[in-house]
């Protein structure tokens, strides 16, 4: 097997969703699930998870099949973590119902042998504490991205900080982007984060796209508006993965491949939403992103320069 140029470390989980129209237990989700079904379609792409011994042998092949390196992911005995959460009626909010972590409790990430040198890597949304270890079994990565939520931020701020100056970019929504700066200004915000030591802050805002700011640049990208959208788990993640598995294929992070990667994101976080779970990720390949990308470009495009 040859090394993945992306690594993700992150969740495997069983999630229950329930929205309006339909509710579901026991559907594969997790972040580290998320992300690598979208980035795989763009750079080889490995896990760093673990799975209890209820993990379901369909899951594994799922996975597999789609040609996810599955060499870092580990099964511990006892359950799989179990996420539950409610949306309203717009698709827009969500409330937690339940979160159980199982195995994820004691999860301590290792990188197999082959992943260590990988270029690219994204540490999904877990203890920062975690996400230190991590990198210190990495040998020089050209990439880290790195996410994170309000839980983190209030609880482990200080190896958060500790984070900051050793990632690339930080993936956060506009309200996490409020907590951990101070600053309800996205522009304030994204100087804060470079002020700790990253330098590309990625603000996720939900049904209204995204914006990538770097200190020379600022990217704004809005959602692909579809009109069926039924479940929006995984959107964050698989917009992270889209962006950073483009980033990896094109092995370039300049500015110009980061706004195209905040395009790609975009595209493969649309087609994340469309179905419950990650099936409609499981079935995307490249055609299908171009095909919505020249799509995008239509729809962002405005033909004259001067007003
Ligand atoms: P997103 O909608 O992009 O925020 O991702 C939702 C996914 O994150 C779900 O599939 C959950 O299983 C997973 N998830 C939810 N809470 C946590 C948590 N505390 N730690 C890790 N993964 C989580």
């Amino acid at each position: 097997m040859t090394s993945p140029n992306l690594v993700v470390v992150g969740s495997v989980a069983y999630d229950s969703i329930e929205t309006d129209a339909q509710a579901q237990k026991d559907v594969l989700g997790g972040s580290a699930t998320y992300f690598s079904l979208a980035s795989r379609v763009l750079a080889p792409t490995g896990i760093v998870a673990v799975i209890g011994d209820d993990f379901k042998a369909e899951h594994k092949s799922l996975l597999a099949n789609r040609g996810v390196d599955l060499a870092g992911l580990e099964t511990a005995p006892g359950e799989t973590f179990r996420w539950g959460g409610r949306y309203d009626s717009e698709l827009k909010d969500r409330e937690t119902l339940f979160t159980l972590l199982n195995v994820f409790a004691d999860f301590s990430p290792k990188m197999p042998a082959g992943y260590r040198n990988a270029p690219y890597v994204f540490l999904a949304n877990f203890d920062p504490e975690l996400q230190l270890e991590v990198l210190n079994q990495c040998t020089g990565p050209r990439f880290v991205a790195c996410d994170t939520m309000n839980f983190w931020i209030q609880g482990k701020l200080e190896p958060l900080l500790q984070l900051l100056p050793r990632i690339d970019a930080l993936f956060l929504n506009d309200t996490e982007a409020y907590e951990l700066t101070g600053q309800r200004n996205l522009l304030l915000a994204a100087r804060w984060i470079q002020d700790h030591g990253t330098p590309i802050a990625v603000i996720k805002k939900g049904e209204h796209g995204a914006v990538i700011i770097t200190r020379d640049d600022i990217v704004v990208v809005p959602a692909f508006l579809l009109p069926d959208v039924s479940d929006p788990t995984g959107a964050g993640d698989s917009f992270a993965g889209g962006m950073v598995g483009a980033l990896a294929r094109l092995d370039d992070t300049s500015p110009d491949a980061l706004r195209l990667a905040a395009a790609v994101g975009t595209i493969t976080a649309s087609y994340c939403v469309q179905e419950f779970g990650p099936g409609r990720l499981a079935s995307l390949d490249l055609a299908a992103i171009q095909e919505r990308l020249a799509t995008y470009w239509d729809r962002i495009h405005t033909p004259a320069k001067e007003l």
